[in-house]
C-alpha cells in the first residue's frame, strides 16, 4: 500500500522525500546529455522542497558544472559510483564536517584512494595476462571518442578520486578471475553503460544508504525515498530505496533489481525519468494540485 503519493498534498508534509537519480541514460540523455524532458519535474520537486540527489559514475569535477546548470546546488551528490559524497552546508553535521572547501562543499570519501586502485589493476593485469584499457591509460582523444564528450569535459572525466573506469577487452571467464583477485584487495568491479568501474567496497547503494542515515540523524525523520537508474551499476541503489524506477536503457544489458516497488519505464533517458515520477508521484499530485487551485 503506497504512502501518500502526492508531494504537494497537506499530509505529505509530515514525511520528507528524497529522490536519488543516476545521470547518464537516466536524467541525462545517453547521447546528447540533454535533460529538457525532466525539467518540469525538477522545477516541481524544487518548489516542493524535495532534494534531487545525483548519483553517478561521473567525477566530482564533471558533476559540479552540471549540478549548477540543473540548479541542484542545494542538494548533496554522490560521484564515482558511491566512492565520493559531496555535502552542501545544510547536510553537514556541525561536529563531524568542518572541512568545507571554498565552494562550501564538504567532500567525504567512502571508497578507496585512486592510487591504490590503479596499482592493484596493474598488478592483476600482469598476473592474469588480462586485456583491458583503463581510462587513465587512454589518450584524451580516445576518451572523447568513447564518451562523446568535448575535450574540456573529457579532461574533467579523467580527474578520478575513488574509482577507475575501464573497457574490457577479454573473455568473460577472465573477468571472473579479475573480479576474484580484486575482491581479495577489498575492491570490486561493476558494469556501467559504457565502462566497467573498479571501486572500493562501496557502491551507489551503500552511498545512498549513508546519505539516508545522514538525513535521518540531522532531521529526525525517516524519508520516503525514490531512485531512478538505467544500468547494472544502479541495481544496489534501486534496491536500497522505497520506490524505484528502472529507465529503459539504450543498451541490452540485463538489469533486474530485487525491488518489489519497481516501475519499468517505456521511454528512455530523461523522458523515462519524467514518466517514472509521473507513475509514483504524478497522478495524485495533479489531482491534489487541481483541487487546491
Ligand atoms: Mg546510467
Amino acid at each position: 500500500m503506497p504512502l501518500s503519493r502526492d508531494p504537494l498534498s497537506p499530509d505529505s508534509a509530515c514525511r520528507p522525500r528524497l529522490v536519488f537519480s543516476d545521470l547518464d541514460g537516466s536524467l541525462l540523455d545517453h547521447h546528447s546529455y540533454d535533460w529538457t524532458p525532466a525539467k518540469g519535474w525538477l522545477e516541481r520537486l524544487s518548489a516542493c522542497g524535495v532534494p534531487v540527489i545525483p548519483v553517478t559514475s561521473k567525477t566530482r569535477s564533471e558533476l559540479i558544472p552540471l549540478r549548477q546548470a540543473m540548479e541542484l546546488q542545494q542538494t548533496p551528490f554522490i560521484a564515482e559510483n558511491g566512492a565520493i559524497v559531496g555535502l552542501p552546508h545544510a547536510w553537514c553535521h556541525a561536529r563531524l564536517d568542518r572541512d568545507a572547501g571554498s565552494d562550501g562543499l564538504v567532500i567525504r570519501t567512502l571508497g578507496v584512494d585512486i592510487g591504490l586502485i590503479r596499482q592493484r589493476l596493474s598488478v592483476w593485469r600482469e598476473r592474469l595476462d588480462a586485456s583491458f584499457s583503463t581510462m587513465s591509460e587512454m589518450t584524451l582523444e580516445q576518451v572523447m571518442e568513447l564518451t562523446g564528450l568535448t575535450e574540456p569535459e573529457a579532461r574533467l572525466a579523467r580527474l578520478r578520486e575513488g574509482s577507475e573506469p575501464l573497457i574490457w577487452e577479454d573473455e568473460d571467464a577472465m573477468l571472473v578471475r579479475l573480479r576474484e583477485g580484486l575482491r581479495g584487495d577489498g575492491l570490486r568491479i561493476v558494469q556501467g553503460g559504457r565502462f566497467w568501474h573498479v571501486t572500493g567496497e562501496c557502491d551507489k547503494g551503500s552511498a545512498v544508504g549513508w546519505l539516508i542515515e545522514r538525513f535521518e540523524s540531522l532531521r529526525g525523520h525517516h524519508p520516503l525515498t525514490l531512485a531512478l537508474g538505467d544500468g547494472p551499476n544502479d541495481v544496489a541503489m534501486l534496491e536500497r530505496v522505497d520506490q524505484a524506477v528502472l529507465i529503459r536503457g539504450g543498451h541490452d544489458l540485463e538489469v533486474s533489481p530485487d525491488q518489489p516497488a519497481l516501475y519499468r519505464s517505456k521511454a528512455s533517458g530523461p523522458a523515462g525519468w519524467a514518466e517514472g515520477l509521473d507513475h509514483w508521484w504524478g497522478p495524485l499530485a495533479t489531482e491534489g494540485r487541481d483541487a487546491h487551485e
